[in-house]
């Protein structure tokens, strides 16, 4: 896990198998804001959690374009995305809606991926950038393992700018699926959230709780062990725990508060 609040946040998981699939939303296309009075360029390279406000009110930012880019054969399952959706819809407040692109982009080429080949792949293809009064949220979904990963840990998931999620897909589907394995969706849909959240400036990333509920081992986790924002169970649980389960996890009060503040 990242000791660094901000930088990056991610899913981890010791001891422990994984697994997923995805599928995805059809294609939706909007007009575009044509709003000139808001600034024309906006930085998305910066500390997670920085846009959580701009996300989440509808008062500056009162269109979200969620665009989702998979490289070949890393396509999430159609659930999983239409429970990011239902999240999202959930919890964002735009009066201009909310709409969701997914197309696929060449491999990345290489056996693992560090954050900064991650980065580095987002500047070469990402398409959708926040501009006027629409603010623009991105997930890739890698075909390759985070680099970081080793015998004892292993990351489904990445938030690593403040508009920007990283899935490694592989790694999901690796894992799942099959007998006494979670089953791919249900990861996809668990992991796609919880990066969200950290999006959303979950868990303190902006030093603003509304109660005391960060996890003091893991920073920017919730403490509650029930909740979406758990950064794993202990003892590499979360698996088991995932195993039969039907749906992801969900945000407990405390994050919910958070969220509800930033409105
Ligand atoms: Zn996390
Ligand atoms: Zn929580």
């Amino acid at each position: 896990m990242n000791k660094t609040k901000g930088i990056t946040k991610h899913f981890s998981f010791l001891n422990l198998k994984l697994l997923l699939l995805l599928g995805f939303y059809g294609n939706f296309f909007a007009c575009q804001p044509d709003d000139s009075n808001e600034p024309s360029t906006y930085s998305h390279e910066v500390r997670v959690g920085s846009s959580a406000n701009h996300i989440i009110s509808g008062e500056t930012y009162k269109f979200l374009q969620v665009q989702f880019q998979y490289m070949p054969d890393q396509k999430p399952t159609q659930r999983a995305l239409d429970e990011v959706k239902v999240f999202i819809e959930s919890i964002i407040e735009k009066p201009k809606g909310i709409e969701y692109f997914i197309d696929e982009v060449p491999s990345g080429g290489k056996e693992s991926y560090t954050t900064d080949d991650i980065r580095e792949y987002e500047r070469k293809h990402r398409t959708m950038f926040s501009s006027g009064d629409t603010l623009a949220v991105y997930f890739l979904f890698a075909d390759a393992d985070d680099a970081g990963n080793d015998q004892n840990s292993v990351t489904l998931g990445k938030a690593y700018w403040n508009t920007s999620m990283v899935l490694y897909e592989k790694t999901i589907s690796d894992r799942t699926g099959g007998i006494g394995k979670p089953r791919q969706d249900v990861m996809e849909s668990t992991v796609l959230q919880h990066e969200f959240g950290h999006i959303l400036g979950l868990v303190n990333l902006n030093d603003d709780m509304v109660s005391y509920h960060e996890d003091n081992n893991h920073e920017g986790h919730c403490k509650n062990t029930e909740c979406l924002m758990y950064w794993t169970t202990g003892n590499g649980s979360f698996v088991q725990d995932l195993v039969g389960r039907q749906v992801a996890p969900s945000l407990d009060e405390a994050c919910l508060m958070d969220i509800e503040a930033r409105k």
